[in-house]
């Protein structure tokens, strides 16, 4: 949890028209129910990071034991 939101609440107003009382806020100021998917890394580092984990390009006939 971000240090900006220690003591805050998600504040979603919900379906039963009372505020969000939720307090794992990420760093959206939202919690984990209102605050949506993650659209995936934004930075260049974060970017890098994830690339490295899929699985790179393999030429044909090497993936045999
Ligand atoms: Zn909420």
């Amino acid at each position: 949890m971000p240090l900006e939101v220690r003591g805050l609440r998600c504040g979603v107003t919900t379906r039963t028209g009372h505020p969000c009382q939720r307090r794992d806020l990420g760093a959206g100021g939202r919690c984990r129910l209102h605050g949506g998917r993650s659209t995936g890394p934004r930075t260049p580092e974060g970017l890098r990071r994830v690339a490295a984990n899929l699985p790179g390009p393999r030429p044909h006939g090497t993936d045999r034991v």
